[in-house]
């Protein structure tokens, strides 16, 4: 495993991640998140990523009892939170965005159900058009001043907003953000490549990325239809079902997805570890979170690092052109 500095600072993480959305509590329970963990620590990784809204908080319980029963040096691992959409089905006013009250009371919330001291990662889950970005930036800063947060940073942020939050920090001597959480994968190129370049350049952004695999998408299973317990066959992601699948974007999606398996397969591989080991290929992200709903799939997931030498400068343009 490659451990990248995340971005500027000097925290070095696992090049490969791994995260809890849909999954955890849904379909992957603690005994199951528990070995998958295994899997991870025994492979290198050492950054584990969560949310109070993943399963309105129940997916920090499921990874605290895994940690627990693995019981690993608190100092050999990183986990994150996320704060925003609140830890309930249906947050009060209170309980969501990004205000300093519940920036804060997120932050111990989370704490308390994943069963650590302090988060290492804790990122803004999305922009909070109604709360100062100043105010933000001051309760980011004072969880860190206490150590209850080691690193703070957003999530799908505009590069406006992002700048605004560095050059507020800077100027008050508060501490800046120092990662984003965007998606980035081979359908879903533009804004980390064009709009995020100037910040990479100016602050050394550093990135941890979702969805590498498209939800699922880019492992090719979705071209003959829904399969039956794939995510996009879930209750309650009927909207994910249509972005992925049923509405034109998706159909147009899934055709260019065609051709990605024939380049796979012509190199003898999976358009999985494929489209995972392409991610890294970018310097600008320093961990690729990856997903799993089995434990077949972070097994084959965890192999991509392996197939890197076959994204060759022309493998790599074909990629591009679809
Ligand atoms: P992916 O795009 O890699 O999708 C993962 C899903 O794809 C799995 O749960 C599984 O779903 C399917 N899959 C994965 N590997 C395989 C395989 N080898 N063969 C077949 N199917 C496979 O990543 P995620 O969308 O899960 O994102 C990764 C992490 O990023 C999340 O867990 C979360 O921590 C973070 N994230 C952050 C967001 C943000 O806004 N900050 C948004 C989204 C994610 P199934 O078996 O159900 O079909």
């Amino acid at each position: 495993m490659e451990y990248r500095n995340l971005g500027r600072s000097g925290l070095k993480i696992s090049q490969l991640s791994f995260g809890s959305w849909v999954t955890f509590n849904k379909q992957v329970d603690s005994r199951l998140a528990e070995t998958m963990f295994g899997m991870c620590f025994d492979a290198g990784i050492n950054f584990f990523d969560n949310a109070e809204g993943y399963e309105a908080g129940e997916s920090e319980i499921v990874m605290g009892k895994a940690l627990k029963s693995l019981a690993r040096p608190r100092d050999s691992y990183c986990v994150s939170s996320k704060v925003f959409f609140g830890a309930s089905v249906d947050p009060l006013p209170t309980q969501r965005g990004l205000s300093r009250k519940h920036i804060t009371e997120a932050c111990h919330q989370a704490m308390q159900r994943l069963g650590v001291d302090y988060l290492d990662l804790y990122f803004c889950h999305r922009p909070d058009p109604e709360t100062p970005v100043d105010e933000t930036v001051w309760a980011m800063h004072n969880l860190v001043t206490q150590g209850k947060v080691l690193y703070w940073g957003t999530s799908e942020w505009s590069a406006e907003d992002i700048a605004q939050a560095y050059e507020f920090a800077e100027k008050n001597h508060l501490t800046p953000p120092t990662m984003e959480q965007p998606q980035y994968n081979l359908l879903d190129r533009e804004k980390f490549e064009v709009e995020y370049a100037p910040l990479f350049e100016k602050y050394r952004m550093g990135t941890t990325t979702w969805s590498p695999l498209a939800s699922g998408a880019l492992t090719g299973k979705y071209l003959n239809g829904v399969p039956e317990g794939s995510r996009a066959s879930l209750k309650g992601y009927e909207w994910l079902r249509d972005v992925m699948v049923d509405s034109d974007r998706g159909q147009e999606r899934m055709g260019r997805v065609a051709k990605l398996v024939h380049i796979a397969a012509a190199l003898d591989t999976s358009l999985s570890k494929l489209a995972i080991a392409w991610c890294l290929l970018n310097n600008n992200v320093s961990s690729v979170i990856l997903g799993a709903s089995r434990v077949e799939q972070l097994a084959e997931n965890l192999l991509a690092v392996d197939v890197l030498p076959l994204l060759t400068e022309d493998v790599q343009a074909q990629l591009t052109a679809i």
